[in-house]
């Protein structure tokens, strides 16, 4: 009878002879042997909601091989007992603040020795995987001799985001079993596979349904569960030096258009270990260690394992799952569509208000696209859709939990807003202003009950922007800044708690940035070279097109504002600047800015000029954000610098190998830091004068030394 429900209901978990509950506890593999004599190694590594992989786990898992060589099964089936998946991967703790190449190249013998063991058992082996299956999970389950994926499976090499390659096997276990360029796409983009695509990869051999995993493993056991791999369609080119050579350099290329070598060695290293050693096991293995434990004490590694960790701590600052189930959003303009259909497509039901029908039609079909490409399933796609409910007349208000108003920058509009809204919104609903300059003090003035508004701002566009500001005033009750913390998060997005002070944090430090650049453009350097110099400093985009993406308008407006409010010198535009606003080119949305752009949005760029940029034009662009993250430190308006480090990359993109601005600041040395902004001062001007906020970090660096 139990066997029947268990067939029958897709959500208990076959877990063969192996009785969870009874399990010993200081035990993380939990294990037992079927009357066909399959020994099931069940993982449930204890204290964690997610199985990783670890010295510990490796070492039991040694140990039972060792017992196994005594008593040998007729098959070994290894699965999690985890509801969230198989496993996630190494242990990323391990990685962190890693100097020697050596011990970890020490560390990776180790774990190699039991997975090179695993693969070597002769009786059949299989991994049941069910959700990710990711990195070093992935290396285990390839270091079975079968795989079957359950239900909505992930599979994927994330080490490339770390600024690393597989270490644990899985560059030549990969490579050898499926088609290889296949294989090195899969590692150099990081990108999962859905089991249904591991399966036609041969990644898989079969992808099934939890009800019938016993009828797998028992198949795997009497030998009747083949191969998926296409060994006959496997490019018999890539076996051959010149073959292999052809194909690297074409992935090098690729590559290039994206990553920069000196910025992230990673992904030439796999293409060049791959290129001399592929097809030749040994010579890989050997390769791969060495390369990863290269790889894994560079500084890119070490910046983007704490850019992961970054991202941990700022999902951790929401203390509570959200109970927002319904949204509403009044103002259907850039944001305010694009805010609705993203909270949709997170599960909340969205109603979308605006004074006109116009605007609220328009948001249709971009969230429609959006929703079809970032959901990638047609069923889940539909019901995202279904969410999403234009709303003119405003009915959703009088039932939404939050209420988010992304109407056009004025003050008086806003709060004349906010008075019809309380008085329609259900009693504990919140009101957010998605507002980019105006101080929520001014706009809370008239509120019955400021201590539910605050402020949620997102960056544009929502679809793509990891990092939403959610700012805080001096009414705000911990309440409502939990809900808003707890929202964000649930739809997917990173939240940076600011103080309500002029630009809050990213519009702040970018706005000197974006003006340096317009000065230097007003020195005659050409818009091509400072863009250059930006990128060679590893920002996804120059200053020059990005004040063209933000609009010239607006990028002047919000500079404008931050000149009338900050005590600190903010440079004026160039005239000419404000008369390419009035003649209209405000940048990429009217085809003209600062480049002009062709029919698909690309920037005409000249000619690569010869001539060499000045030598201080990257210190001149890149230390005034460095400069205005210290005083937003100084000001408090963040709180912790891990955060304020988190947001410019998620926010900006400021580049994440560096770890983040202030990350940058101590890596190159306050002092020296300070030293430069000094000299820039002494030639340019005040606006370079280094803010008091150095002083503590530099306090902070030399005690530490
Ligand atoms: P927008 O002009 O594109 O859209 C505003 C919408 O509000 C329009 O559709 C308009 O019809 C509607 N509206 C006007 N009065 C209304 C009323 N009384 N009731 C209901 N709807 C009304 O503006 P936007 O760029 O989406 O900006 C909205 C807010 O978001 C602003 O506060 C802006 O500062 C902020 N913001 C904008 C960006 C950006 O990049 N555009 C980024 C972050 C924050």
């Amino acid at each position: 009878m139990g066997r029947m429900l268990s067939a029958l209901s897709p959500r208990l978990m076959e877990t063969g002879p192996v009785d969870l509950k009874m399990a010993p506890a200081d035990k993380m593999w939990k294990r037992g042997r079927d009357a066909d004599n399959v020994e099931w190694l069940l993982l449930d590594m204890p204290g964690r909601s997610v199985n990783v992989v670890d010295e510990a786990m490796l070492t039991e898992l040694d140990a039972i091989l060792t017992e196994l060589e005594a008593n040998p099964p007729k098959a070994l089936a290894i699965r999690s007992a985890k509801k969230s998946g198989f496993i996630v991967g190494a242990d990323i703790n391990m990685f962190r603040n890693l100097t020697k190449a050596e011990e970890v190249e020490a560390a990776l013998r180790r774990a190699h020795k039991v997975v090179d063991r695993l693969a070597a058992v002769p009786y059949p082996t299989v991994a049941v995987i069910h959700g990710n299956c990711l990195g070093g999970g992935l290396e285990i389950a390839l270091a079975c001799k079968r795989r079957v994926a359950v239900g909505e499976a992930k599979l994927g090499f994330p080490e490339v985001m770390l600024g690393l390659h597989p270490g644990l096997g899985g560059t030549f276990r990969s490579t050898e079993l499926i088609d290889p360029t296949e294989a090195m796409t899969m590692m150099l983009t990081g990108r999962n596979k859905s089991a249904r695509s591991a399966k036609r990869l041969g990644l898989v051999d079969l992808a099934t349904e939890e009800r019938h995993v016993a009828a797998a493993v028992a198949a795997v056991a009497k030998g009747e569960l083949h191969s998926a791999a296409h060994e006959g369609l496997k490019d018999k080119a890539l076996s051959s030096g010149p073959g292999r050579r052809f194909a690297s350099n074409r992935m090098r290329a690729k590559v290039e258009e994206r990553l920069r070598k000196e910025h992230y060695p990673a992904p030439y290293a796999l293409i060049d270990l791959w290129e001399t050693s592929g097809g030749d096991v040994d010579n890989m293995r050997e390769g791969e260690i060495k390369s990863f434990a290269d790889l894994l004490v560079t500084d890119t590694a070490q910046s983007l394992i704490r850019v992961f960790f970054l991202r941990e701590k700022m999902k951790g600052l929401a203390p509570k799952k959200s109970d927002i189930g319904h949204v509403h959003v009044v103002g259907a303009g850039i944001m305010g569509g694009e805010i609705a259909a993203w909270s949709a497509r997170s599960g909340m039901r969205a109603t979308l208000a605006d004074l006109a029908i116009k605007p609220i039609a328009k948001a249709m079909k971009p969230a429609w696209k959006m929703m079809e490409k970032t959901l990638k399933d047609s069923v889940k796609a539909r019901d995202a859709w279904d969410r999403l409910i234009p709303d003119p007349n405003g009915y959703g208000l009088k039932g939404a939990d939050l209420v988010i108003e992304a109407v056009p920058e004025k003050l008086d509009l806003k709060k004349k807003i906010y008075a019809g809204l309380e008085e329609g919104m259900k009693p504990g609903a919140i009101i957010a202003t998605n507002t980019s300059s105006i101080p929520l003090e001014d706009l809370r003035a008239d509120l019955k009950d400021p201590s539910r508004f605050v402020g949620i701002h997102f960056f544009n566009p929502v679809s793509k922007m990891q990092l939403v500001e959610v700012v805080k005033h001096d009414r705000l009750s911990d309440e409502t800044l939990s809900a808003a913390m707890s929202y964000v998060t649930s739809i997917d997005r990173l939240p940076a708690p600011v103080k309500s002070s002029p630009g809050f944090l990213v519009n702040r430090a970018l706005t000197p940035y974006l003006l340096e650049a317009m000065l230097l453009l007003d020195e005659g350097v050409d818009k091509e070279v400072i863009d250059e110099a930006a990128k060679d400093f590893g920002m996804p985009m120059g200053p020059v097109e990005l004040m063209d993406n933000i609009g010239l308008d607006v990028g002047l407006a919000v500079a404008d504002e931050l000149r009338n409010r900050l005590p600190v010198p903010i440079p004026e535009a160039p005239q000419w600047l404000k008369d390419k606003v009035e003649k209209g080119e405000l940048g990429r949305k009217t085809g003209k800015g600062l480049y002009s752009y062709d029919k698909d949005g690309k920037p005409q760029r000249g000619k690569k000029h010869e001539a060499i940029p000045p030598a201080d034009l990257q210190d001149r662009l890149v230390l005034p954000i460095l400069n205005t993250c210290a005083a937003c430190l100084r000001e408090n308006v963040v709180e912790d610098e891990d955060v304020l480090d988190g947001a410019m990359i998620f926010g900006t993109g400021f580049a994440p190998f560096r770890g983040g601005p202030l990350h940058y600041a101590r890596a190159r040395g306050v002092d020296d830091v300070v030293a430069a902004l000094d000299k820039l001062a002494e030639k340019y001007g005040d606006r370079f004068k280094p803010d008091d906020g150095w002083t503590k970090l530099r306090q902070e660096q030399r005690a530490a030394a």
